[in-house]
């Protein structure tokens, strides 16, 4: 029996790196669904290559423009557009599998319907977690979806903590989860300069090559703070238990401790097909077409404190994550209001966690109890930073 696949954000990093994984193994893996954005070109390709039932793009237009695209070579490829359409392709009954690597809150719906159709759901879309985690949990569980992490810290403690781990802490004799985070390109770089700084320096990631967003995520230490919010909500952690070490080799991805003294860690080299191909096979071990790790090229693995005052977004999110509510959800819109205007160059480096606290500091605290409450507090964050920011965003 094969797994039938929809992958959300196809043309993606992490879309691609999936398609190349799942290229090895055509005898796991059918393509279902493919989605894309922008790129038309790439996702023609992809649709050619893997022959899906259904591919999804943004509007009509763009989808009579992949229409003639694939005029000859993809027959039986329905094309949809619009967003309902990436909820009908990750709840199709012959899908089993959702890849969610849509970026930014636009991955919600999607990660959401996969949840609530019951899908095994690889979750690159971290953004969908901190928006909504406790709506999108209880779906998970009402649902009896399997939910596995794709984030590459994620997947590390994932595959770190005792196998069938329910989120009790106590009873599995676990005292925190240790984050690592590559400390991105301005790790070294004083203050003064932050402030200076362009979107290509910020995009330049000394170990990853990943989407624009995130590539700023990291710069600001944003992801980290993103992906403990995502780590509270996955592996049901309080704050005090999950602690963040900067690891500029990114070989050890993530670690848990244990009562007793012991530290579980997952080692690798820095490629997301890694954690893909886990994900995608697991519980069984595939092949990633990721070579070994060479331990005597990787050279010394060094350890160092965030320095928060340099990387105040690391901060913001552990007090967003400790309000609870709405704040995680602000947090989220305000940062990516903040990163496209600072992408488009209209606001310096230094000014998008400026934008972020201001957001947390004016949007009224609330419950975040349904999508209903998600979508206001997301709507409330993007009102407080563009208000900030100016008209343009
Ligand atoms: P990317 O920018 O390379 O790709 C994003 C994908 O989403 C593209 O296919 C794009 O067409 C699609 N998309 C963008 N806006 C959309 C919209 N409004 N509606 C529908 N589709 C839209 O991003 P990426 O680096 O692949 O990251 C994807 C997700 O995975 C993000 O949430 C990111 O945080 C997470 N992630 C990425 C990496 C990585 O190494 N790239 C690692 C861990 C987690
Ligand atoms: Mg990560």
């Amino acid at each position: 029996m094969t797994i039938g696949l929809t992958v959300l954000g196809a043309t993606g990093s992490i879309g691609t790196s999936t398609l190349d994984v799942v290229a090895r193994h055509p005898e796991r893996f059918r393509v279902v669904a493919l989605t894309g954005h922008s790129r038309l070109d790439v996702l023609a390709g992809q649709c050619r290559r893997f022959q899906p039932a259904y591919a999804v793009v943004a509007t009509a237009a763009d989808a009579e423009r992949l229409g003639r695209m694939l005029a000859d070579d993809c027959r039986q490829t329905r094309i949809l557009h619009g967003a309902a359409a990436l909820e009908e392709v990750a709840s199709l009954p012959e899908t089993d599998a959702v890849m969610a690597a849509i970026v930014g809150a636009a991955g919600l719906p999607g990660s959401l319907a996969a949840a609530r159709a019951g899908k095994r759901i690889l979750l690159a879309n971290k953004e969908s977690l901190v928006m909504a985690g406790p709506v999108f949990m209880a779906e998970v569980a009402r649902s009896g979806a399997a939910l596995l992490p794709i984030d590459s810290e994620h997947n590390a403690i994932f595959q770190s903590l005792p196998i069938g781990f329910s989120g009790n802490f106590e009873k599995c004799g676990i005292r925190r989860l240790i984050l690592t985070a590559s400390g991105g390109p301005f790790r070294n770089t004083p203050r003064e300069d932050l402030a200076r700084v362009t979107p290509e320096a910020a995009c330049a990631h000394p170990n990853w090559v990943m989407g624009r967003k995130i590539s700023v995520d990291s710069a600001t230490m944003m992801n980290k703070g993103l992906e403990v919010i995502e780590a509270h909500w996955l592996f049901g952690a309080a704050a005090e238990r999950i602690s963040v070490v900067i690891h500029p080799q990114s070989i050890v991805h993530s670690m848990v401790e244990y009562e007793d003294g012991s530290v579980l860690a997952q080692l690798g080299n820095p490629d997301m097909r890694t954690p893909i191909a886990h994900a995608l096979g697991f519980p069984d071990r595939i092949d990633a077409g990721v070579g070994s790790l060479d331990l005597f090229a990787a050279g010394p693995l060094a350890f160092e404190p965030p320095d928060l005052q340099r990387f105040p977004c690391l901060a913001l999110a552990f007090q967003a994550l400790e309000k609870g509510g709405n704040a995680p959800a602000v947090l989220n819109a305000a940062n990516e209001v903040a990163v496209a205007a600072f992408l488009d160059g209209h606001l310096p480096f230094l000014s998008i966690s400026e934008v972020i606290a201001d957001a947390l500091d004016v949007v009224e605290a609330a419950p975040l109890r349904d999508m209903d409450d998600v979508l206001e507090a997301d709507r409330r964050g993007r009102a407080a930073a563009r208000s900030r920011i100016g008209p343009t965003h």
